[in-house]
Parts: C-alpha cells; structure tokens; sequence
C-alpha cells in the first residue's frame, strides 16, 4: 500500500445483526457530531450527573457508584474483577460460554483463586451447582457469572444466581453486556453487587465505553483492600476522584468526551422509549423471528426457556458451509451475521436483534436474505 493512495475511510452502509455490534441510531451519530468541549468544563461536568441518572435509570438502581468506564465491556469486566478480587479470594466462576471463561482469566490475574462450576455451552448456569459449589467452598468471597451468554444466546436466572450467592455471603459480580436494555436487569432488586455493561449491544451506541454499577457493599470491600489495585486506570478509588458525586473532580484520565455526548444520546432515547417498552420489543421481535426461523425448517440451539431475546443462535443446517452464508449475506445483503464460537463454532450462526436493529424490518428483513440463499445452495427450506 502506497501511502499517496490513502484517502478518506467511507464505511460501506451495513445492517448489524451479529453479537454486536449493533446499529447505532442516527441520532446518536449526530450527538457524537457536536463540538468537543473540555473534561472539567462545568457543561461537561453537569452532562456526566445526567449520565450517572441515565445509567441508574437502565441498571435499575440507585448505587451511588454508578459510571461509564472509557473503555470497551472486557474493560468494565476487568473494572470489577480488578477491584473486588484480593489474591488469595476465592470466586465461583459459573461458565456456560466464552465470557465465563475470560471471567476465570481476571481472577487468575488478579491473584484469586477461581472455583469453576461448568455447565454445558448452550444451557443456562445451574443453580443447584452453584449451590453445590458454596457448600463445598464455604471460604469463597465472590459469585460470578455471565447473566446474557452472547457466545450461546443463552439467559441464566440472575435472580435465582444472586439470591444463593448472597445466603452464602458472596459479592456477585454479573456481566450484563448483552442483556442491558435488552431483557430485564434490576441491579437493586436481585443485590447484584457490581456489574458491567458495554455501549454497542442493546444501548445501540458505539462501541467504547462500559456502564458498570457498584452497591454499597461492593465499594466498602473496595475502600477496605489490604492491597493496592494492581491496575492503576482501572483502580476505582482514583476514578471516582473524577466521577464521584460530591467530590470537586480532579483529572484522572481525559473522558472520552464525544462518546459519552453519545451514550448520553443513546440513554434519553431508552428513557423516551421506557425501559420496559425496550424488554418488551426484543422480546417480541425475537418471537417473530424465532417462529420464522423454524417456519423455514431451521432449528433454533437454546431451550425455549433459557433463550436470549437479542441473541439468536441457529443451527447450521448438515452440509452447509456456513461461512459462505455468512460472506453472502455480507456481500449480497450488506447484513451482518456472527458465527458461532469455541465448542459452537461451524455449527451455529448469531444472529442479533439488539438496541436499534431489533425492529420488524429487520426480523423480515434477515429471514428473506437467509431463505433465498440457502434455497439457492439446496438446502430444502419450507
Ligand atoms: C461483547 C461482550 C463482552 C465484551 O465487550 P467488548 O466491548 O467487546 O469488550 C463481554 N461480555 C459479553 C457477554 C459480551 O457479549
């Protein structure tokens, strides 16, 4: 590549059906459009109190600690863990899919001792193993766990998880990248102790920035470590020198400014909607397309109870290259599909109706597309 030749990036104009991310509205494109203003500009600062009620708002709580990393979910995951963990504590990782298996990554690195209760890729999380798990491990500090499987298109009871979690007295710490907006999350009601989201599933935003929410028990443990935190960007005793409530913000990292005009975007637009509103439409966009998917003869991975509304995962039929359907979809349709991953991968596709895209256009939209091309590669579809 001759350096002469590189001109301005003009993205292609995509649909964003995959496991994120999803498409962002036009409105939060144009949010994101407005002029950079300074990190302690008193504008800014009264942006980010709104931020923190918008968040309260869509984690449904009230904790104090509530804030979005400037950094993509995995840097939200490590928020937690990295905070929470002191070596020598010992953490159930429940893991039924890929991110389960980066949760035991954190507690190794942060010098904890991971207890692993595993459960087969494209079931939900046991509770009696977990169960199981606490009375073998009666030490154990922290419960973790994926509440929305994006590698399997898998929900677990969060509720269920937590309520056990807390009989033992452990802190929780839940992953709720792909399930925010998209499917019930009620931080306060379930005592989730720190959680963490991502900006590019169902807040239809761009990807980058990490919603995390912390309970009061979670930040005493925290202000009461015997060790440092051993990440310094992520050590939240610093970062709420600049995002606290009541403290006079001092510099810690310079926010990513235009991004947060477009959560910010992206959060009214979930208030205007009503969170419930948001439940309900994936819900029903997932139904339509579920039924469709199995009208054609296709069948659906997940158990009818634990599937996932923004997550789709579709059994490949026998024979088919997916991947071929994948690169037509993309050339043919502009329409982005996942691919299934670790254990699942070639024998499911992803195919997401998170935020923004889970609309019926869609639904009938990725149908059609799917239809005429397997047709075409001979696969018998009714
Ligand atoms: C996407 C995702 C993540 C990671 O988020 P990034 O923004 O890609 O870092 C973590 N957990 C789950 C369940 C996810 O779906």
């Amino acid at each position: 590549m001759k350096i002469e030749d590189i001109q301005s990036f003009v993205p292609p104009v995509r649909t964003l059906m995959g496991p994120g991310p999803s498409d962002v509205h036009p409105r939060v494109l144009q949010a994101m459009a407005r002029p950079t203003i300074g990190h302690l500009d008193p504008a800014f600062v009264d942006m980010m109190d709104e931020l923190k009620v918008l968040l309260q708002y869509a984690f449904q709580t009230q904790n104090a600690l509530t804030l979005p990393v400037s950094a993509p979910g995995s840097a939200g995951m490590e928020t937690c863990f990295v905070n929470l963990v002191e070596p020598g504590d010992k953490v159930v990782v429940c893991q039924n899919g890929v991110f389960g298996g980066r949760m035991k990554e954190n507690v190794e690195r942060c010098g904890g001792i991971p207890v692993m209760v595993e459960d087969e890729w494209g079931t939900a999380v046991d509770a009696n193993k977990l169960e199981e798990a606490l009375k073998a491990n009666p030490d154990t500090k922290i419960v973790a766990f994926v509440h929305a499987e994006t590698s399997t298109g898998v929900q677990s009871d969060a509720k269920t998880l937590c309520e056990i979690a807390r009989r033992y007295d452990c802190l929780t710490i839940v992953d709720t990248v792909t399930s925010l907006a998209g499917t019930p999350v009620k931080v306060d009601e379930w005592q989730i102790d720190a959680v963490y989201s991502g900006s590019q599933k169902c807040l239809s935003c761009t990807p980058g920035l990490s919603p995390v929410s912390f309970s009061e028990r979670a930040v005493e443990k925290i202000k009461g470590r015997k060790s440092k935190v051993q990440s310094w960007f992520l050590d939240l005793n610093l970062v709420i020198g600049y995002w606290g409530s009541g403290v006079k913000r001092t510099y810690h990292h310079t926010a990513p400014i235009n991004a947060l005009y477009g959560l910010h975007e992206a959060l009214i637009m979930l208030k205007e909607e009503g969170l419930e509103n948001a439940w309900a439409r994936h819900e029903k966009n997932h139904q339509t397309f579920s039924a469709g998917i199995e009208a054609m003869g296709l069948s659906i991975r997940v158990k009818e109870t634990d599937r996932l509304p923004p997550l789709n995962a579709i059994n490949v039929p026998e024979g088919v290259d997916e991947a071929e359907v994948r690169k037509r979809l993309l050339s043919e349709y502009n329409l982005e599909i996942g691919a299934g991953l670790g254990s699942l991968a070639g024998r499911i596709w992803r195919i997401g109706l998170m935020g923004y895209a889970s609309n019926m256009k869609n639904v009938w939209y990725c149908l059609g597309a799917m239809k005429t091309i397997l047709s075409d590669m001979g696969v018998a579809i009714n």
